[in-house]
């Protein structure tokens, strides 16, 4: 069911929707420019702090507009270079956003490379059998306004560790992933109108190459994504080389097989000219035989692919394991062996929890059995 909050989101807003409401409402249409001055570079928390815009139409925003869509409840720091928020939205689901560190040589840990991984759903309705986020079923899509404010909520917290991008008015995250909770093709329309705003010289002019985003596999949308002028990049949630072994994890490999999903990412490819990625979680017996990695190697040579392996992240409640770190290097080994470029994934924020839709779910758990809610975020 769609949730349909009092006011809309300001930043589900574009410069033309926000012209129509403005002029609606009896102010001129050339002051949508400067609000989104304030809502991108600068990220004002209230419409009050819009210091250059007239009082009368500073309480008109207030009145028809939500600039909260989502607002932090728990920051979880890991020891090594992960963060994971949990947002909240007006009626109360919680989604998680994950700020990845990558340390470059030579600068400070505040200023190494950052990627914001995003959500696009509360929970999942794609129930693959090793993810957190599929649980529980899917609840509902984000809407645009959601999906672009948990980016300028993260925003906030990182202009504190690096002001001089705040300054300059730059986003303060590198790269987007679309990898957090939810199937972002399932959300289609809103995602891609959120990325635009994203995209957008009067938003955070983020460059769509990048963007990445995530898929189980939706074919039908694959093939339209790659219709899409922005080119933005596209990572394959495979986890399993053959129909059998998917089939035995992931649900939407009966609906899309694999005879029509490596097509559509081929197609994909083909047009943007770039290089897919096929993501690969390693669990132990299921998909992590010699075999497995043999055909694996076919598809991603056959899609120019490049290949990032992930050892499985434990579940409280699910039966798999990890494979140990011997069998992890020997599927890579085979991999590379067979000419595939692949990464294995040295898992970041193991001790946070962070696979997908971890978090959220021990949070609502602990908050339905009356536990105390979190500590709200500092
Ligand atoms: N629904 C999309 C994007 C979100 S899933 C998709 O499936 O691609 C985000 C990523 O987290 C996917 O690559 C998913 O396979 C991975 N993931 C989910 N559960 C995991 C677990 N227990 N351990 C490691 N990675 C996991
Ligand atoms: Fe949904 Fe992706 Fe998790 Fe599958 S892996 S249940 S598609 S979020």
């Amino acid at each position: 069911m769609a949730y349909k909050p009092e006011k809309p989101s300001i930043h589900g807003e574009t410069p033309e929707t926000l012209g129509e409401r403005l002029v609606a409402g009896g102010h001129p249409r050339y002051r949508a420019a400067q609000i989104f001055e304030w809502l991108y570079p600068k990220r004002v928390e209230r419409p009050e702090l819009m210091t250059n815009l007239p009082a009368p139409l500073r309480a008109w925003m207030d009145e028809n507009y939500d600039f909260e869509a989502t607002s932090l409840v728990l920051r979880k720091a890991s020891s090594d270079v992960t963060q994971k928020i949990l947002q909240r939205m007006r009626d109360g689901s919680l989604i998680e956003t994950v700020i990845i560190r990558a340390p470059m040589e030579g600068v400070g840990q505040e200023k190494s490379r950052r990627t914001i991984c995003i959500s696009t759903q509360v929970g999942c309705a794609y129930g693959c059998k090793f993810c957190a986020s599929g649980l529980e079923g899917w609840k509902r899509d984000l809407s645009i306004g959601e999906i672009v404010s948990q980016l300028v909520q993260v925003c906030r917290i990182e202009d504190k560790a690096d002001p001089t991008r705040a300054a300059e008015g730059l986003a303060s995250f590198d790269n987007i992933v679309v990898m957090g909770m939810g199937e972002p093709l399932a959300n289609y329309e809103n995602l891609l109108a959120a990325l635009r705003i994203v995209n957008a010289p009067w938003g955070f002019g983020f460059g769509a190459r990048r963007v990445t985003i995530s898929t189980s596999g939706v074919v039908p949308k694959i093939f339209k994504l790659a219709e899409e002028p922005l080119g933005f990049r596209l990572a394959i949630s495979l986890h399993g080389a053959t129909n059998e072994v998917r089939n035995q994890i992931m649900p939407v490999n009966k609906k899309y097989p694999l005879e029509e999903l490596i097509p559509a990412a081929k197609a994909f490819a083909r047009k943007h000219g770039r290089m897919l990625t096929l993501e690969f979680i390693l669990i132990e017996d299921i998909n992590d035989s010699l075999d497995q990695a043999k055909r694996l190697a076919v598809i991603a040579r056959e899609l120019h692919a490049h290949v990032n392996l992930i050892p499985y992240n434990k579940v409280e409640g699910l039966p798999w394991v990890r494979p140990s770190l011997t069998r992890q290097e020997r599927f890579v080994q085979v991999l590379r062996g067979l000419g595939v470029t692949a990464t294995l994934r040295r898992e970041k924020g193991h001790d946070i929890d962070a696979a997908c839709g971890q978090l959220r779910l021990q949070t609502e758990k602990a908050e339905a059995s009356g536990a105390s809610p979190p500590p709200a975020a500092a």
